[in-house]
């Protein structure tokens, strides 16, 4: 049964928008991380992103075009193979991050692209951040400000940006000005989940963002997980789950639609590019 809280602080919006809203805020309280409440389902693995904003951030450049859970266990293995995590090491040593990407079994998919990321990360938390990942958002400045910040690396931009503030305000407790200018990441599943809902008649992001804003005015950025999760367990690409779907009494159910282009399901050759979205 839905908390009354709950709906107390959800305001207006379609039933799609306030029962996906309603799970954003249970998965709020919880101060749920990603999937099944952890990062990586690997206790050591989750107990450095747990510890240290760099590992956090490098965590992030991980997330993409792989599974989740494998994309956070990512820095704790890349820790393992180097045998730190040091910024100043992961700056200068860019061959050593390199041929630890490179090893056998392959730390993520996109083994060129991702080295790059992380030494370019190390330089810039070193250059402007004094070396502290949480220099980013410490003094809980404004959503849009950690948002464009956290863009600037390369590896993250805008999606993966508002998905790491939402995790830090919501996993993490990190009080940020201006929730109500947060947003839901232009993913894959939460796109899917939008279109067959009905939340969005078109797959746009300007579409998405708008209906985001829309059904949850105070914080758009709480249906970013409630969806990706429904997308991911029961909004399936293929054969969609709908009578064990939290939206199932409200949803118009048009399983008929999905979403194509950047990140969707595509021929094996085209799903190489790196702009695929995190399973
Ligand atoms: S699984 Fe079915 S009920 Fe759930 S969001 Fe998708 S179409 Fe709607």
């Amino acid at each position: 049964m839905r908390d009354p809280a709950c709906q107390a602080s959800l305001g207006g919006g379609t039933p799609v928008g306030r029962e996906l809203a309603a799970f954003g805020l249970e998965l709020e309280r919880e101060g749920a991380a990603q999937v099944g409440g952890s990062f990586s389902g690997d206790p050591e693995a989750d107990r450095l992103i747990e510890d240290s904003p760099e590992a956090f951030l490098i965590g992030m450049l991980f997330t993409q075009g792989i599974p989740a859970e494998r994309a956070w266990r990512g820095p704790w293995l890349l820790r393992e193979r180097l045998g730190h995590l040091d910024l100043g090491r992961l700056a200068d040593e860019a061959d050593e991050v390199r041929a630890a990407f490179q090893r056998t079994p392959m730390l993520h998919r996109f083994k060129n692209t991702l080295p790059g990321w992380v030494t370019s990360a190390a330089r810039i938390l070193l250059e402007e951040y004094d070396g502290r990942a949480d220099a980013i958002w410490e003094g809980g400045p404004h959503v849009l400000e950690v948002t464009e910040r956290l863009s600037a690396f390369p590896g993250i931009g805008r999606k993966k940006a508002v998905m790491a503030v939402e995790i830090l305000v919501r996993h993490f407790g990190v009080q940020l000005e201006g929730r109500e200018c947060g947003q839901v990441a232009y993913d894959v599943q939460v796109r899917r989940v939008f279109l067959r809902s009905g939340l969005v008649e078109r797959d746009t992001l300007a579409e998405v963002e708008a209906a985001a804003a829309r059904e949850c005015p105070q914080a758009p950025g709480r249906l970013d997980l409630a969806a990706w999760l429904i997308g991911r367990e029961t909004c399936r690409p293929r054969a969609p789950r709908c009578d064990e779907c939290r939206l199932r009494d409200v949803c118009p159910r048009r399983t008929w639609l999905g979403v194509e282009g950047v990140g969707a399901r595509q021929s094996i050759a085209r799903r190489t590019s790196p702009e695929s979205s995190l399973g």
